[in-house]
């Protein structure tokens, strides 16, 4: 009887024998980590063997918290993924993915004000390694007008931030921002 030959499952299994997994990189401020990032590495992590979230050091969005409490609150919320790990770096996103030997970047797109900038940032890495694909996810409908900036300004007057951050990290949020 004929071999039946599947190439997508011998190519799968090659590259789990050379330890080839499929790495993804979701980088971003996370100033602070939002139900809405949330989602996305949720959605993100289903997709490859592990996920990296990648806290970009020198934001210049001047960001509220320092980078240690940046990665501490991902790591609090993360703990209990298994293929997600957090990391941060500095200087060009393309020269961390490479060196993480990842395949592809994730990013969320909101609104169209995301887009444009996003599909600049996207051309230009194609642009640097052709090799290294940008996956453009969109929002949770629920979280479509969420970022860190808006959590940080609600907490800053007072506003209820329930259920747009993860509960486990809402109070120290809410100390941080008002101190
Ligand atoms: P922010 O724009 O909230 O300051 P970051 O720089 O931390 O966020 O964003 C990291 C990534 O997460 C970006 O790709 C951004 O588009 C995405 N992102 C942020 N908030 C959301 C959301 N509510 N839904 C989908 N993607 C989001």
């Amino acid at each position: 009887m004929e071999r039946l030959f599947c190439p997508f499952i011998k190519r799968n299994a090659e590259d789990k024998a050379v330890g080839n997994l499929k790495i993804c990189v979701y980088p971003g401020s996370f100033d602070p980590v939002t139900n809405g990032h949330l989602d996305i590495i949720d959605r993100a992590a289903k997709l490859c063997d592990k996920l990296i979230v990648a806290v970009l050091v020198n934001s210049r969005k001047n960001p509220a918290f320092t980078l240690e409490e940046r990665v501490g609150l991902l790591e609090k919320v993360l703990k209990d993924r298994e293929n997600v790990v957090v990391e941060s770096f500095d200087g060009l996103l393309i020269n961390f993915v490479r060196e993480k030997n990842a395949s592809s970047i994730i990013k969320g797109l909101r609104a169209v004000s995301d887009f444009e900038y996003e599909l600049q940032m996207a051309l230009l890495n194609k642009n640097l390694d052709p090799g290294i694909e940008t996956l453009f996810m969109m929002t949770n409908i629920n979280y479509f007008f969420l970022s860190s900036s808006a959590v940080k300004e609600l907490a800053r007057h007072n506003g209820n931030i329930e259920g747009l951050v993860p509960e486990c990290i809402r109070e120290e949020v809410i100390k941080k921002i008002m101190k």
